[in-house]
């Protein structure tokens, strides 16, 4: 249809929103329907958190704020990023939207240019290549594999570099994959980095809370501070606070790029809810024990999950290192037919017909730019996390 813009043409909507809503209106038919297709934590929002909103609401913090955040919650980014991540920023330096996604999306329409080039791993988060299309720049993907831990290799991103090239977007510990760089893994790809002094980093840190085992998380500036002049650190309260809903996300950067964001915003959304932001206050300055309670209730669950799916013929899945996510290879059962006679050549036929004869709804791969894989959320609890894994191994035990 002409009346729409032809950028918009070239994006797709969201594949793991269209998943959950499908799931949904299952469900609404009466069908018995798990569903593990959402990145959101199940758990709520701890009770501090609501009560600091509460308290905004009763003071009247009810009214616009400036466009990327009340100095309260800059101040305590600052604070969370020297803390946590040996990063030193200025207020004037932090810039506050609506959700990471806003801080991501700010970013990208910032900078790009038409024939920008933007370097993304694959498997990526399926957000990222369609906003650089919207931003008129093209994406670049740069390919991992199950065999190299769907890991970015120094060679790969080496290859992937052209004078074009504006931004690499890294994300680690990774949705759709789990999987996490150690510093000497980061530091391998700062060193390729360093040698191209105009390729900028936009580093999403969404899942720094949720890593297993000991991992140690860390951020491209902090392994190599002589990229902080052109790094862009991301980060949000969304998943690690289980704040999903209330759409606070942050970032610290050079100054004239946070100045360029904010631009953006205040003709955008103006700012983000003055309320949330009074949230988030509280979720980086208050009790933070929680956070490695939950993560040791992920960890149980992506154990249970990983030995499972592992038990399914055809299936291979890896243990990752982080999220809340895990990305099995179904290579195994592609050129079946399934139990209720679907033909699966594809993980999107494995992900339709798991969803139609078993009730488990998953995203499949060519979603996030690898395949065959599935992306199971282990965002649910033990017992549907069983039922779950029970229902998958049933259905690949059927097919012939
Ligand atoms: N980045 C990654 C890798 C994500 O998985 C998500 C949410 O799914 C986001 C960013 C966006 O987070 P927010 O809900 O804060 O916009």
């Amino acid at each position: 249809m002409t009346f729409l813009s032809e950028t918009l043409s070239r994006v797709k909507p969201s594949p793991t929103v269209a998943v959950t809503q499908l799931a949904r209106e299952l469900r609404a038919a009466g069908r018995d329907v798990i569903a593990l297709g959402a990145g959101e934590p199940d758990f709520d929002t701890p009770d501090n958190i609501k009560r600091a909103a509460i308290a905004a609401i009763e003071r009247g913090e009810t009214k616009y704020t400036a466009p990327d955040g009340i100095p309260e919650l800059k101040q305590a980014i600052c604070d969370k990023f020297s803390r946590e991540n040996g990063l030193t920023y200025a207020p004037a330096q932090i810039s506050v939207s609506t959700g990471g996604k806003q801080v991501l999306y700010n970013a990208l329409m910032a900078t790009l240019n038409p024939g920008d080039e933007v370097l993304i791993p694959a498997p990526y988060w399926v957000s990222y290549p369609d906003m650089v299309r919207m931003g008129g720049a093209e994406p670049v993907i740069v390919e991992t594999s199950l065999e190299t831990g769907f890991k970015v290799s120094a060679e790969a991103l080496e290859a992937a570099i052209t004078p074009r090239t504006k931004w690499l977007i890294f994300n680690s510990p990774s949705n759709p994959t789990g999987a996490g760089y150690s510093r000497g893994e980061l530091k391998a790809l700062t060193d390729v980095l360093m040698r191209h002094p105009h390729v900028w980093v936009m580093t999403d840190d969404m899942y720094e809370h949720l890593a297993y085992d000991g991992f140690a998380f860390c951020t491209p500036a902090e392994v190599e501070p002589g990229l902080y002049p052109r790094t862009l650190t991301v980060n949000g309260v969304s998943k690690a606070y289980a704040m999903t809903g209330w759409r606070i996300g942050y970032a610290g950067g050079p100054e004239d790029l946070i100045a360029a964001m904010r631009k953006v915003q205040s003709q955008s959304t103006t700012n983000p809810c003055s309320i949330s932001q009074w949230a988030a206050v509280e979720a980086l300055t208050g009790p933070q024990d929680f956070l490695a309670t939950r993560a040791e209730a992920f960890r149980r669950r992506r154990d249970l999950v990983v030995d499972a799916l592992n038990a399914c013929p055809g299936v291979t899945c890896p243990l990752p290192e982080g999220a809340f996510y895990v990305y099995p290879s179904v290579a195994g059962c592609l050129g079946t037919t399934s139990p209720g006679g679907k033909r699966i050549e594809t993980d999107e036929d494995f992900a339709t017909a798991l969803l139609e004869e078993s009730g488990v709804a998953v995203v499949f791969g060519a979603a996030f730019g690898l395949s065959p894989h599935i992306r199971i959320s282990y965002a649910a609890s033990e017992e549907a996390l069983t039922e779950a894994c029970a229902r998958i191994r049933t259905f690949c035990e059927g097919l012939v």
